[in-house]
């Protein structure tokens, strides 16, 4: 078995239809999908705000490297375009976790190392996985409760926007 956790992230052009294209890519292999959030953007502050999901999905025939070309995969679909890190961009498909790797693969680190201080992701998958645990960093819930309220609260969900 291989379950992984991705997240995604759009906050150029119809974010929610490049959500949508990424959630639709995965249709055959999806467990959960969260809500919708919104997010002011971290790091280059001056950008449209983000939103962001989480999604679950399982598939037996697939390894790490797998999950990243199925994500690098959906961010082509989306037409990805982005000037610079961090900077705005159509779709961007992270690798959170998948199972219980490791790695400190520059090119697939698991897990994704934004995940313990990333609001953005934890209460997503949080919504969906109320036990999700971060390999080597412990539950998500308890590194959740460890970051600033201001980090949190800047979470909004958008349940007027459905996937
Ligand atoms: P961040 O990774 O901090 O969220 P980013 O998503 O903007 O920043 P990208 O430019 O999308 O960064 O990714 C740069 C590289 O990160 C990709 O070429 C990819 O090979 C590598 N990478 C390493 N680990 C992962 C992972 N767990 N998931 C997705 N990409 C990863
Ligand atoms: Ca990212
Ligand atoms: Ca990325």
């Amino acid at each position: 078995m291989s379950r992984a956790v991705l997240s995604l992230g759009s906050n150029l052009g119809d974010r929610l239809a490049y959500l949508r294209v990424a959630v639709d890519g995965l249709r055959d292999v999806l467990v959960a999908v969260s809500s919708v959030y919104e997010t002011a953007p971290w790091g280059v502050t001056d950008q449209p705000d983000f939103l962001n999901a989480v999604c679950i999905v399982d598939d037996p025939a697939r390894d790490e490297w797998a999950w990243l070309e199925l994500a690098q995969s959906l961010e082509r679909a989306a037409e990805r375009v982005r000037e610079q890190r961090w900077g705005p961009r159509t779709l961007d498909v992270d690798v959170v976790t998948v199972d219980d790797v490791r790695s400190a693969d520059e090119r697939l680190t698991l897990p994704h190392p934004g995940t313990p201080h990333r609001a953005t992701v934890l209460i997503p998958w949080l919504e969906i996985d109320p036990d999700a645990t971060v390999p080597g960093a412990g539950r998500a819930d308890a590194l959740l409760a460890a970051l600033p309220d201001a980090a949190k609260s800047d979470v909004t969900p958008r349940r007027d926007l459905p996937l």
